[in-house]
């Protein structure tokens, strides 16, 4: 399975360019959930910081069909396997709190849980909510 979500992330990479400097595609993204199902999503580059990432377009698709519980996710791009950024990670877990324990593909021979990528998560703490700075 861990090929084959690889495969479907990297079937769907492959940059292509809208008007301008704009493009899309230049990383595809594929999710397994805990039901079984496969979901993928491109990435999306465009001007003034607009755009998402494709584990984000992934996740939509997800969405879309009512699930939220992710197995194993994986990010593919032209130079490989990428590791998901702060915010992707950051919604994974905010998602569905047991996608910290999801399995996140980091490279061809490495995967982590989120839990590893958000190490004392707040959502881990049983009752928690977003910890404010301000009453530190
Ligand atoms: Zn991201």
């Amino acid at each position: 399975m861990r090929e084959q979500l690889i495969e479907t992330a990297r079937a769907i990479s492959g940059e292509f360019y809208l008007q301008k400097e704009f493009s899309a595609g230049g990383v595809g993204a594929a999710i397994l959930t805990a039901d079984g199902n496969i979901y993928s999503g491109i990435c999306l580059d465009l001007g003034c910081g607009l755009g998402f990432c494709a584990e984000v377009a992934a996740m939509a698709e997800m969405l879309k069909h009512r699930e939220t519980h992710i197995d194993t996710v994986v990010a593919v791009s032209g130079r490989g396997i990428l590791p998901p950024c702060g915010r992707c990670r950051e919604t994974m877990a905010q998602l569905d709190a047991r996608n910290l324990d999801a399995k996140v593909i980091i490279s061809e021979n490495r995967t982590l849980l989120l839990r590893d990528l958000l190490p004392d998560h707040w959502l881990s703490k049983p009752g928690a909510e977003p910890s404010d700075p301000d009453d530190a």
